[in-house]
């Protein structure tokens, strides 16, 4: 199910990509990259044990037998492999699915991907703990912002954090804005999406919750 975003509800299939060119410190999937422990849970995640080299023939079969339109490719960051993604994506829109990539909006995204599939761009706050330079790279964000169907999705603490996002989408020519609160746990998500709602809604951008948070807590899928 894609739990957060303009999908949102919707029934579909993941694959998750390892690898990560940043490091946020409140990352959710830090076992797709963090190999020293650098993030917040400070647990260093074993590569051999998580990452699962496949042919894409092997993932598109995978895939398929769910039997979901929707294919979300995640990570990690997928546009860091995007030019090996293009015969999968190439075989999935083939036989009828639909692919939404989210990415953190560091990469340029290939005229090859962005043909096949619809993004969702997240970049990152400062409370990520990345430097600027590193989490907003203008050019990779207006040529996705460029795209039919691109929407923005922000992870946000708090009212605190609108202006931040204010600053950054006031470059992206009015593609969709979402923000969607911080949460790894039911409680969390509950106490920030009350404290985000109104001021969203005064700002006149979409809302999301995380809904595989309200159903499955901070449970890994498998
Ligand atoms: S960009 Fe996404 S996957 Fe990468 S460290 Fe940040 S939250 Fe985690």
């Amino acid at each position: 199910m894609q739990g957060e975003g303009p999908s949102l509800g919707r029934r579909c299939a993941f694959v998750r990509l390892g690898g990560c060119n940043l490091g946020c410190s409140w990352c959710d999937t830090p076992y797709t990259w963090d190999w020293t422990g650098s993030g917040d849970s400070g647990r260093a995640w074993d590569p051999r044990a998580e990452l699962h080299a496949m042919p894409w023939q092997e993932v598109a079969g995978l895939l398929r037998a769910f039997a979901a339109e929707l294919i979300v490719v995640s990570g990690g960051e997928p546009l860091n492999q995007q030019r090996r993604l293009v015969p999968l994506l190439r075989d999935l829109t083939g036989h009828g699915h639909l692919v939404e990539i989210e990415t953190n909006g560091t990469v340029v995204p290939a005229p090859e991907v962005a043909a096949l599939v619809r993004f969702n761009v997240s970049p990152k706050l400062a409370h990520s703990g990345e430097p600027r330079a590193r989490r907003i790279v203008p050019e990779a964000l207006a040529a996705l912002a460029a795209l039919p169907g691109t929407a923005f999705k922000f992870v946000c603490r708090g009212p605190g954090d609108l202006d931040e996002v204010a600053e950054i989408t006031a470059h992206l020519g009015g593609a969709p804005v979402w923000i969607m609160p911080a949460a790894r746990s039911r409680a969390e998500l509950d106490r920030n999406l009350a404290a985000l709602g109104d001021a969203v809604v005064a700002r006149g951008w979409n809302l999301t919750t995380r809904l595989h948070i309200s159903v499955w807590g901070d449970r890994r899928g498998t």
